[in-house]
């Protein structure tokens, strides 16, 4: 026998039924509209309101919920709760590209951003990464130039390829991530089919104080796969949500997908004397130098129900580290320790983290207080040090653990390692990692990129992919002139 469910009747945003969905209320079904139609005002008004603030830059996103699993032994290096053996810990992954804004295709060409919320038993801890490995600058300085260049023009409103190249020409520390881009991989299959990096790279230290550095890999247990420049264009025009539908089906249907989480580690005195700057955000580790150490395994299994309250309002942070893991001098991600939390400040409000899917599942015993639309009550005393209970530093248990600076202050490139250069890391790519294929769709990709660019950015970018590999720069020349 079916059951009878009993309909729920509409109410008001405060509760209080409505008498109809359909109606407004009017002097006789032909007469002006009431004021006294508190309903309709506030469905009016509320519709105004609906939208938030875009993200600056990975506004396009997607996302779900899983769990990462530590599959390995770890502890040696890192006393952080959730790399212990074992440790099973919930995760919210939000997918993005960079440059479009909400509603942009999810198939052109860019970078993706792969970020990580791990809820865990210390604390959230966030990683910021995306589907490659490195970044196109290594200054924080450049950071805002370097977007503003890759989003719309002031006049037109329009995106420009002349100004992408402008920037990418006159800073030739953009080389690595730029071959990346152009490369098979600048636009995956799907979320499924791409690695993630949190590219920074950390500090671990482990229960000891032994302090070590580390890179994150999350290698993609679904395999690589990319599109085509041709084919993207086209799924571009018929299906601009090409990869959040991709996500959203296949974990609708159990097909979730996974990654296995592996780190290179350095041990902490050989970054000194490593024969590249091993906190440069352009370059990688050769994994020949430092192999991939297994840690476990993500799955994503749960879809979002409400995707506004669950991804657009998700909240990633690189600054919430929790003890066992520190941040590193790479100059990229001390600006980012500042710049995310802001941005959510900005976007969200002051209480962003009381949002359900920001907040820890850890308990919170902080000292902040008030602001605007706080919903978690604060309790006395609200001061420390305070002889009335209030929560207490555990430095002992917590300590500090950092590295040591000095010199005098200055505006300035990193000294040079041995090995250092813009060209070097992109031209092995190139060269010993692409096979014939893969260099064939580089060239076509950067000869469909350089249409429209203008000299003298043209030569600029033609010098600059010389650099990169002689062989490949002459082939694009020659696709550029049609020769
Ligand atoms: P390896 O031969 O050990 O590894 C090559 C790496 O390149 C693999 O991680 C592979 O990823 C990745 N790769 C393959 N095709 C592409 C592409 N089109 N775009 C980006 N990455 C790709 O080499 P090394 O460690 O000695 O590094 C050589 C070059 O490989 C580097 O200069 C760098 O450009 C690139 N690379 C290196 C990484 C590292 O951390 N060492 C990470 C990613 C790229 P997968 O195994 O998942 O297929």
């Amino acid at each position: 026998m079916e059951e009878k469910k009993e309909k729920k009747p509409t109410t008001t945003d405060a509760g209080i039924p409505v008498a109809s969905d359909e109606f407004s209320l009017t002097v006789g079904p032909d007469g002006p509209i009431l004021l006294q139609d508190h309903y309709l005002m506030e469905q009016m008004a509320n519709f105004n309101r609906e939208m938030i603030p875009d993200r600056q830059p990975h506004a396009k996103g997607s996302g779900a919920f899983g769990y990462f699993k530590v599959t390995k032994d770890v502890s040696a290096y890192t006393k952080a709760a959730v790399f212990q053996p074992g440790t099973k810990t919930d995760v919210l992954i939000r997918f993005s590209t960079v440059a479009g804004e909400s509603g942009s295709p999810d198939t052109w060409r860019d970078v993706r951003g792969f970020a990580v919320k791990f809820y865990t038993t210390e604390g959230n801890y966030d990683m910021v990464g995306n589907n490659t490995p490195v970044f196109f600058i290594r200054d924080p300085m450049k950071f805002q130039h370097f977007i503003h260049s890759q989003k719309r023009r002031a006049d037109s409103g329009l995106r420009d390829s002349d100004m992408q190249w402008d920037f990418w020409s006159l800073s030739p520390e953009t080389a690595h991530q730029v071959t990346i881009l152009m490369s098979d991989r600048g636009v995956p299959r799907s979320y499924r089919h791409m690695n993630g990096y949190a590219s920074h790279t950390f500090m671990w230290y482990n229960a000891k104080k032994e302090r070590f550095w580390v890179k994150y890999h999350f290698k993609t247990n679904q395999g690589i796969e990319n599109i085509h420049q041709e084919e993207a264009d086209k799924i571009s025009g018929v299906d601009a949500d090409y990869h959040r539908r991709d996500l959203f089906e296949a974990i609708k249907k159990g097909n979730y997908p996974s990654w296995t989480l592996k780190v290179q580690i350095m041990p902490f005195e050989e970054a000194e004397t490593y024969r590249f700057n091993p906190f440069d955000l352009t370059k990688v580790w050769p994994h020949g130098d430092y192999p991939l150490h297994e840690v476990g395994q993500l799955v994503l299994n749960r879809n979002p129900s409400d995707f506004h309250t669950e991804i657009e309002q998700a909240a990633f942070e690189p600054n919430s580290l929790p003890p066992g893991i520190g941040p590193s001098p790479d100059k990229m991600l001390l600006a980012r320790l500042i710049s995310y939390a802001d941005a959510h400040r900005a976007r969200l409000g002051v209480n962003y983290k009381q949002v359900p899917v920001n907040r820890p599942k850890a308990p919170v015993h902080s000292y902040s207080k008030g602001g605007a639309m706080r919903i978690e009550n604060v309790s006395d005393p609200v001061y420390a040090p305070n002889s009335k209970g209030g929560p207490e530093a555990d430095p002992k248990r917590y300590p500090e653990v950092g590295w040591s600076a000095a010199g005098e202050f200055i505006r300035a490139a990193y000294t040079k390692r041995k090995d250092d250069d813009d060209f070097v890391q992109a031209g092995t790519l190139v060269r010993k990692v692409m096979n014939n294929a893969q260099r064939d769709l580089l060239v076509s990709n950067v000869v469909g990129s350089l249409k429209g660019v203008s000299e003298p950015v043209l030569q600029r970018a033609f010098e600059y992919w010389k650099n990169i590999d002689k062989d490949i720069g002459d082939r694009i020349i020659k696709g550029v002139k049609g020769g």
